[in-house]
């Protein structure tokens, strides 16, 4: 049974550290803000944890939260917790894949890139130091977690991570989000205008509208995407079951569908 922290207890707790685990998405970044607006004292952690995938405008976003805060988002990465160092044209989600996976691409049904890409490091940096972990499900989400029939989001089960929701405490909703994020000036990430969430720019739980999006946004990310389906050692794997991404270049434009708050990954695109 997880234990969860309502937010006035956690921030009265001077001895733990207080993470805020960013994804780039609308709702994490919000949250950051909100801690940082209404609690100043409070010494918040705002960390990253980079696959080296992200899109360009995430990156850019993450500068512009900086100004915003008024203070270092922290990046990390699966490199430094494989004892690896950074070389150019080699990021941390090609290691991972590579040299741990053979090639095989991640997916829904078999979804390493979380958990060595995002919860692996994010648990490495917290080490065993006692710490609330700040998470932006919104009031207004149906999540199955909160309806009594699953297990609320969470970035890691390790006991001494404690996770704190703020926005369900404090009855926050998804107008409130866009309200705090216009009044600072940030506005929504950019690419909303073509994806719906955050993340990988091949991230698998894309839509066949938002792979079309990619190529006509970012045609240089798209063909990227195609070479990891070329695969290595003689097998190929596709980012879309059954539908190469050349397959998916050729088809009618769609547009993007409305997900549901179940849709995708907690953990990425938060
Ligand atoms: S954004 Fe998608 S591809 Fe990237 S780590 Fe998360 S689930 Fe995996």
């Amino acid at each position: 049974m997880t234990t969860v922290a309502k937010m006035e207890d956690a921030l009265r707790d001077a001895e733990a550290r207080h993470i805020v685990p960013l994804s780039g998405g609308k709702d994490s970044t919000a949250l950051a803000i909100y801690l940082a607006q209404r609690h100043p004292d409070v010494p918040f952690e705002y960390l990253f944890s980079d696959t080296g995938a992200e899109l360009p405008e995430t990156y850019e976003y993450f500068e512009r939260l900086e100004h915003v805060l008024g203070r270092k988002v922290t990046r990390i990465t699966a490199l430094e917790m494989l004892g690896i160092a950074e070389k150019p044209g080699r990021n941390p989600f090609d290691v991972v894949l590579y040299d741990h996976f053979s090639g095989f691409l991640p997916s829904p049904r078999s979804r390493w890139c979380t958990r060595m890409l995002k919860i692996h490091p994010f648990e490495r940096h917290i080490g065993s130091d006692r710490a609330y972990s700040y998470i932006a499900i919104r009031a207004d989400e149906k999540r199955s977690g909160y309806l009594g029939n699953g297990k609320p989001v969470l970035l890691s089960e390790q006991p001494n991570i404690t996770p704190v929701y703020p926005f369900k405490d404090n009855g926050i909703t998804f107008d409130d989000v866009k309200r705090i994020l216009e009044e600072s000036g940030l506005g929504v990430p950019e690419y909303y205008e073509w994806r719906s969430r955050s993340g990988c720019y091949f991230c698998f739980y894309q839509q066949i509208g938002e792979w079309q999006g990619l190529r006509e946004r970012h045609p240089d990310l798209f063909e990227k995407a195609k070479t990891y389906e070329s695969g290595r050692n003689g097998r190929r794997y596709t980012w879309v079951d059954g539908r190469s991404l050349s397959d998916i270049e050729n088809m009618s434009r769609r547009a993007m569908k409305p997900k549901s708050d179940d849709d995708g990954c907690a953990i990425c695109h938060l």
